[in-house]
């Protein structure tokens, strides 16, 4: 008994001890973080660069030299930095990314001003806290320590932060280093945001690692009809057409199915879910469709995991009161698995209008990325880290709904894994959101865990 008692304390003690960086690395780290937030990179508003130029002046003075920091982007006010700390070239280098630009935020929505980083009850607070400034300070302060620490990777450890991420458009970091500065940026496999720990009922549950995503298609579905007056009405009508097929839409849904991502995930899951979902979580990892079926009903998330969805999202039609409509159309949103493929969905999508007065587009340009390996040593290395510092917890590889960065770079052959060890409430995470916050904790304890991870990925026989 007395072992129980006091093995568990002991191994909590020296966990804590490693999952701490030493108080002047916290220091650095914490001052990076501040210096990220408090500058106003707001997407639509603001300006990337200064948070380049800021970050190349700490490279500079920690004694990196001027030829391995570059600084760039498709126009003046939207810059991308990128810093090369060489190792021996024995393998190709590793990629760590992380985005400088946030979403806005007003200082009439929050509760305190959302460009000034400040510590309170145990959180840090600001805009960017959560999404991205936090890895990005990370992989700063982490490779100036590596360089103060005279750490020779087997590998060049390239870190580029970059602009625009959210809502991407014309001056996206990643798109342009991919068109412009290939060579600066080329590596076997890179790291990046999309993957967090989850803290479910104030317990550490899993360190999520992303390693695919789903992929966008936004559909216009179009009537177009002669129209007339109101008074004398006819069955052929634009909104009608439009609405029965929506309606099938409504009525359907594409056929479950898993893949080698999500079936581990699922597998991962079954250990972690003590409650009525166990059972059928396991199964749907062996494939089961009937398993499928019940998981899916149970929770959106896990339908999204398992299925490519599209939905109705706008509408549009008719011109007058009192006449018959010529113009029916609506927008229909598909969030497509990444082995479905966009003639597959165009296809179904067709047969499920039952109508060919429906006219189906694709609008906009479709980016697909293809999921990236399993790597091992990625997965593995994360794994062991994590039941290291958090014992019992396990690293579980997902597929997201959203869209990250490392669509671009998968596209090139880069495969991405989204790996961050911040673990933060899943019912709280306040991304783009009001009083956006990262625990004290939970930030010092990932720069630990991506310090050790990098440091396992770039050293030989890792
Ligand atoms: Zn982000």
């Amino acid at each position: 008994m007395l072992r129980f008692l006091v093995l568990p304390s002991l191994v909590a003690v020296s966990a804590i001890g490693q999952s701490m960086p030493p108080e002047p690395e916290r220091q650095l780290a914490r001052s990076i973080y501040k210096e990220l937030v408090e500058i106003k990179s707001g997407y639509t508003t603001g300006s990337t660069t200064q948070v380049a130029e800021a970050m190349a002046a700490r490279l500079r003075a920690a004694g990196f030299p001027e030829a391995d920091i570059f600084i760039g982007g498709a126009v003046p006010t939207k810059a991308n930095l990128v810093v090369r700390y060489h190792g021996s070239g024995r393998r190709k280098p590793i990629l760590l990314l992380a985005h400088t630009d946030v979403v806005e935020a007003k200082r009439e929505d929050w509760s305190m001003d959302p460009f000034q980083f400040i510590e309170r009850d145990g959180y840090f607070y600001g805009r960017g806290t959560g999404d991205d400034k936090a890895q990005a300070a990370v992989w700063i302060a982490n490779l100036i320590r590596y360089k103060r620490e005279g750490f020779r990777p087997d590998r060049d450890i390239i870190v580029a932060l970059t602009a625009d991420e959210e809502g991407g458009g014309p001056y996206n970091g990643v798109e342009w280093l991919i068109k412009n500065k290939r060579s600066l940026i080329d590596a076997e496999f890179c790291l990046n945001e999309g993957g967090w720990g989850e803290i479910a009922g104030g317990k550490k549950i899993s360190n999520d690692i992303q390693v695919s995503e789903k992929y966008v298609i936004n559909f216009r579905w179009e009537v177009r009809n002669k129209g007339g007056h109101s008074s004398m009405p006819v069955a052929d009508n634009a909104i009608y057409h439009l609405s029965a097929a929506l309606d099938r839409l409504s009525k359907f849904a594409f056929p479950l199915k898993t893949n080698e991502v999500t079936r581990t995930y699922f597998e991962a899951m079954s250990k972690i879910d003590n409650g009525p979902a166990k059972a059928d979580l396991a199964a749907v990892a062996r494939g089961s469709a009937e398993a499928m079926q019940r998981v899916a009903r149970m929770s959106p998330a896990w339908n999204a995991t398992l299925r490519t969805t599209c939905v109705a999202t706008q509408i549009e039609g008719g011109h007058a009161k009192n006449a018959l409509p010529q113009l029916a159309a609506a927008t229909v949103n598909c969030r497509v698995l990444p082995e479905d493929s966009a003639e597959y969905v165009q296809t179904t999508l067709q047969q499920v209008t039952g109508d060919d007065h429906v006219i189906l587009t694709i609008l906009g340009d479709v980016s697909k990325g293809p999921a990236s390996p399993m790597r091992p040593d990625v997965l593995k290395a994360a794994g062991r880290l994590t039941d290291t510092m958090w014992p019992g917890v396990p690293a579980v590889p997902i597929m997201v709904m959203g869209a990250t960065d490392g669509l671009y770079l998968r596209a090139i052959g880069i495969p991405t894994y989204g790996v961050q060890g911040f673990f933060m409430d899943r019912d709280d995470i306040r991304f783009h959101g009001r009083d956006e916050r990262l625990g004290v904790t939970a930030f010092f304890e990932g720069q630990t865990f991506l310090y050790e991870l990098v440091k396992a990925l770039s050293s030989a026989g890792a």
